[in-house]
């Protein structure tokens, strides 16, 4: 829902200030559309629905998975695909991946959204009914941005959205900010008041093949994303994560898990190794025993690690896999 255009609306509507609370209220907790909102006049419900649309997004198609877990392709107003979803966990927790951008500029080699070309940066409310749409169908309590796009290359909207994530019951300390290593918006987000989590793409310790599978890693070096990630701790109080996914044969031997340890430290960073899941790059995942073997020598080098839960890997909803759909679309 475009909060902007909603305000407006009530402006030249004549009606008091605090309708849009009103509004706002019903519709992060849930509601379908403005006829459910019955402290609303009946007119200006019928008023607000010919003239602000519910959502930003329109719903293309939407996959579930035996696990839980709920995809969901939208598109923007003018056309822009982008992806979402739902993990739930037997925990109890409910986690959004949300995009921040419809395709992404940069190019990881592994990613299928880095092999569809890039649409623009979404806007705070489009980021928001992604989150939106979900919370319709269940109550929410975590997010992660890891979805389609770099979201420190967004951050005003990323931000602006975030303001608004806790009345749909995510909290900042639930909602974690994932990037390929942006330092200026490291910095930026370190410097904002927010108490949100930072999670760094990190795939490779050495710069010669982070820079193979990441380019990014040529514009902004490891050691200099890593200061960062130590400044943004120094800041925030807030450990950062490192997310490594693992590639058979590319990056996931004992000797590239001494490597990691090197150049962590372990009171800033804990490490989260993802099973890497197949998205047509010609590259595999690593088997169980070798992401198994490279968790240990992390822990026994005193480097905390775990072992990402792989959900909804059978609609393409799982890490890395986002926008498969999207480009065939
Ligand atoms: S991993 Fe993230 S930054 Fe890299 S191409 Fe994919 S969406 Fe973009």
């Amino acid at each position: 829902m475009d909060l902007d255009l909603l305000e407006r609306t009530l402006t030249e509507l004549g009606e008091p200030a605090y309708r849009l609370r009103q509004v706002w209220q019903w519709t992060a907790a849930g509601a379908d559309s403005y006829q459910e909102m019955t402290n609303l006049p009946q007119a200006l419900r019928g008023a607000l629905t010919a003239a602000v649309p519910f959502s930003t997004l329109t719903v293309q198609s939407e996959a579930r998975a035996a696990d839980g877990t709920v995809k969901v392709l939208m598109r923007t107003a003018d056309g822009r695909p982008l992806e979402a979803v739902l993990m739930r966990y037997r925990d109890g927790r409910h986690s959004l991946c949300l995009s921040s951008q419809s395709g992404c500029p940069l190019t990881c080699t592994f990613c299928a959204t880095g092999q569809m070309r890039f649409g623009r940066n979404l806007s705070a409310w489009e980021i928001l009914d992604q989150a939106l749409y979900f919370r319709r169908l269940t109550p929410v309590d975590h997010c992660v941005f890891m979805g389609m796009g770099e979201p420190l290359m967004n951050l005003d909207a990323v931000l602006a959205a975030c303001q608004r994530l806790p009345d749909l019951g995510i909290s900042s300390r639930h909602t974690a900010i994932s990037t390929v290593g942006w330092i200026p918006g490291i910095d930026r987000l370190a410097a904002q008041p927010l108490p949100l989590r930072l999670a760094l793409s990190l795939h490779a310790a050495s710069a010669e093949l982070r820079s193979t599978l990441m380019p990014v890693n040529d514009r902004y070096p490891l050691p200099d994303v890593l200061a960062a990630c130590e400044r943004f701790y120094a800041r925030k109080r807030r450990r950062v994560f490192v997310e490594y996914v693992m590639l058979a044969g590319v990056n996931d031997s004992v000797g590239q898990a001494r490597e990691l340890a090197a150049i962590l430290d372990p009171t800033i960073f804990k490490v989260n190794l993802i099973p890497y899941n197949p998205t047509g790059t010609g590259l595999q995942g690593s088997a169980p025993g070798a992401i198994a073997a490279f968790a240990a020598e992390l822990e026994r080098l005193g480097l905390s690690a775990t072992v990402r839960l792989t959900r909804g890997r059978e609609i393409a909803a799982a890490c890395g896999q986002l926008a498969a759909g999207a480009v065939a679309a």
